[in-house]
């Protein structure tokens, strides 16, 4: 039995976190997740109670089928690739649970399998279930930046001259930009480039991918995810600063930021 009173989250001592997950449902929507997500991975912190939510979280997401998946298996995604998670003593929780839990981040990587398997899943849970399939397989860095593929919208830093660069990959088009680009478009809920702002292509990546946008590709396309795949081969494209006008590959300004 977890002694949830000695561990700890975002608000202090973790005695409310074992009602939480008993009373989780695969409704997104439910306030519950609101109520956990606040408490075992606030804003990218994690505590004690998060690592010893995994298991209940995996327990959830076996329950329900393949296709309700997103909310457990995002959070613990979450929890996994967090990079804030060093206890007192100075410990990297997220190794020590990797280390102990084998079986547990197993499972997880074959829910998450089997539910990105699925056809007809929203673009939004697909780029969630991708990043928390990258987060299970141990790469943190897709794990933690991923989701922002579902705002259409990545960013970076331009790894040459260190201006702030807005990297737009999906419904609002393929282009990097220095100045905040954002004006209302034609239709309601639709964004267009502001006039005047200065815009670089992005090339889409050209040849062999590498092993990580290879599998995703593959994962988008085994699933039907046609768009999703296409704002795949841009995420690991170039484009040029537009500041500096210097080539750059996506990911290493969004590694930059
Ligand atoms: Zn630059």
């Amino acid at each position: 039995m977890v002694d949830w009173t000695g561990l700890g989250h975002a608000y202090g001592a973790a005695w409310d976190v074992p009602a939480l997950l008993n009373s989780l449902t695969p409704d997104p929507a439910d306030e519950v997740w609101g109520e956990l997500w606040s408490r075992i991975c606030h804003q990218g912190s994690v505590y004690s109670a998060s690592f010893a939510a995994l298991p209940a979280l995996a327990d959830a997401a076996a329950r329900w089928q393949p296709r309700q998946r997103a909310q457990p298996l995002a959070l613990a995604g979450c929890i996994l690739a967090s990079t804030d998670c060093r206890d007192k003593s100075g410990r990297n929780l997220v190794e020590v649970f990797v280390r102990e839990n084998h079986a547990v981040v197993r499972r997880f990587q074959e829910l998450c399998q089997e539910s990105l398997a699925q056809r007809g899943l929203t673009k939004e849970d697909f780029i969630y279930l991708l990043q928390a399939a990258c987060s299970f397989d141990g790469d943190g860095f897709w794990g933690r930046k991923l989701d922002q593929l579902a705002g259409g919208e990545f960013s970076g830093i331009c790894p040459r001259c260190g201006v702030d660069l807005y990297l737009v990959i999906g419904k609002y088009g393929y282009f990097a930009t220095a100045e905040d680009w954002v004006s209302r478009g034609d239709s309601p809920g639709t964004l267009r480039p502001r006039p005047g702002v200065k815009l670089a292509p992005i090339e889409s990546a050209q040849g062999a991918l590498a092993p990580t946008a290879q599998w995703m590709y593959d994962r988008c396309v085994a699933a039907h995810q046609e768009e999703l795949a296409v704002c795949v081969s841009f995420l690991f494209g170039t484009s040029e600063c537009t500041s500096c006008r210097e080539s750059f590959s996506l990911q290493d300004a969004i590694a930059e930021a």
